[in-house]
């Protein structure tokens, strides 16, 4: 009985052992990694929005018609505002909707 017990213990031990010396975390840093957001429009190097180029006009905006803020898109303040008047522009010619209903 008691030998049994003791081919039990000496794995456990040897694990206690092996503990401490464990290699660290390759994530365990990550979570706390921010990314860096750039801007689109900077990053594309495009001059002006175009209001007709109503698709990726419509990719600043949320699906309730809603526009993100550059807090969530990474866009510089300078393209932010050509992008909400682009927007604007597009919901009076009907082009993007003001709203729609949540669903
Ligand atoms: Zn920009």
């Amino acid at each position: 009985m008691s030998e049994e017990i003791k081919t039990v213990e000496t794995p456990a031990a040897e694990a206690a052992a092996t503990k401490p010396e464990r290699p660290a975390r390759p994530f365990a840093k990550k979570r706390f990694e921010s990314r860096r957001k750039v801007c689109k429009i900077c990053a594309e190097k495009m001059d002006t929005i175009d209001y007709k180029n109503f698709q990726f006009v419509k990719s600043f905006t949320m699906e309730s018609g809603k526009i993100l803020s550059r807090r969530i898109t990474g866009t510089c303040a300078k393209h932010q505002r050509q992008i909400t008047k682009a927007i604007k522009r597009d919901r009076n010619l009907a082009i993007l909707p003001y709203s729609l209903p949540k669903k």
